[in-house]
């Protein structure tokens, strides 16, 4: 009997993929990160063994008690996707493959010079608002070429892509218009020479119009997880 995490999972899966084909994108091209915030290590268990490999936390004392918990995951691979303080940087530097909201110099270099020595280099984001919202986290789109050249020239990241979240709207214009300028971005970018390849962007209720402009890796929380116990948290 096929059970509720590999059935849930599948279904994602087949989200993304009509979506990419629907962009005549190929479907291997578009990744899958598990948005586990709030959720008991059960269930990324769970969804480990149905087969999902990559998952994304917020909050740097969750991670880190999550990293801990299931250590035993060899090829479990972590990202980071919350806002990241000054001061608690080092155990994401440790433990994160990904780290998706670089928004300030400060906070990439210090996961560079934390970054331990025998690990590889750690993979990064820039996150850019999109939205022009006050409120938002992330660089301004005229800022991120600036941001890039000094994160790209840190000995221990390795600066993989751009990341977005836009406002929570239904206007599925709206939402195009500020993917559509993260995609843009990435491709002004690999004009000057950088080699970005992926597009962190599009969750529950947003990854087909994601994955309609360029996206290569959406997060999902709710349509894996279900809700969340408190959004206000989200
Ligand atoms: C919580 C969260 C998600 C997942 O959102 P859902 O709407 O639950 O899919 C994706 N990205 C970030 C940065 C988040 O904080």
């Amino acid at each position: 009997m096929t059970d509720h995490f590999t059935l849930t999972l599948a279904h994602i899966r087949a989200r993304i993929d009509a979506a990419a084909q629907f962009a005549s994108r190929d479907p291997a091209t578009v990744g899958l990160l598990a948005v586990s915030k709030t959720f008991p290590t059960e269930d990324i268990r769970s969804f480990y063994a149905a087969g999902q490999r990559a998952f994304g936390e917020n909050y740097v004392q969750e991670f880190t008690d999550k990293v801990a918990a299931l250590a035993d995951l060899a090829d479990l691979e972590w990202h980071f996707i919350g806002p990241l303080q000054r001061n608690k940087t080092r155990s994401v530097a440790a433990s994160a493959h990904w780290v998706h909201a670089i928004d300030r110099l400060i906070i990439a270099e210090r996961l560079s010079q934390q970054r331990p020595n025998q690990l590889p280099r750690l993979n990064v984001c820039i996150q850019v608002n999109v939205s022009g919202e006050a409120s938002k986290s992330g660089v301004a789109p005229e800022e991120t070429l600036e941001l890039a050249r000094h994160v790209a020239a840190l000995p221990n990241l390795n600066l993989r892509g751009l990341m977005c979240i836009p406002e929570p709207t239904r206007d599925e214009a709206a939402l195009a218009a500020q993917f559509e300028q993260l995609h843009q971005l990435q491709a002004q970018l690999n004009e000057q020479g950088y080699a970005l390849d992926t597009l962190s962007m599009g969750m529950s209720s947003d990854l087909e119009v994601a994955v309609a402009h360029g996206a290569t890796l959406v997060r999902i929380g709710t349509a894996l997880f279900g809700a969340r116990p408190n959004k206000m948290t989200a």
